[in-house]
């Protein structure tokens, strides 16, 4: 089990609302569910990570596509791709 703060809350719940405007990763539709994908620095170089780094990304996603069988291998395929391809947003801490 793991506490955070309530900066760090806060800047998860910014970021969530953020995702949650976006459509469905993979069919484009109305999105209703925010997601987190974390690969491990051990093989985030994959996501374009800097080394030795993490990757963090969230996502939106629509129930529908949310309870397919293959979805999590369908949402990394998509990622990879949407990583590769630059067509994501970074968002920073604010100082
Ligand atoms: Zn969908």
């Amino acid at each position: 089990m793991v506490a955070i703060s309530d900066r760090l809350e806060q800047q998860l719940r910014t970021l969530v609302a953020i995702v949650a405007q976006e459509p469905c990763c993979l069919c484009n539709g109305d999105s209703d569910v925010v997601g987190v994908f974390m690969a491990h620095k051990n093989h985030a170089r994959a996501y374009e990570a800097p080394k030795d780094k993490n990757r963090m990304v969230f996502y939106a996603i629509c129930g529908a596509c949310l309870h397919l069988p293959d979805s999590a291998k369908r949402i990394e395929k998509e990622l990879r791709r949407t990583i590769h391809r630059g067509e994501y947003q970074v968002v920073r801490e604010a100082k």
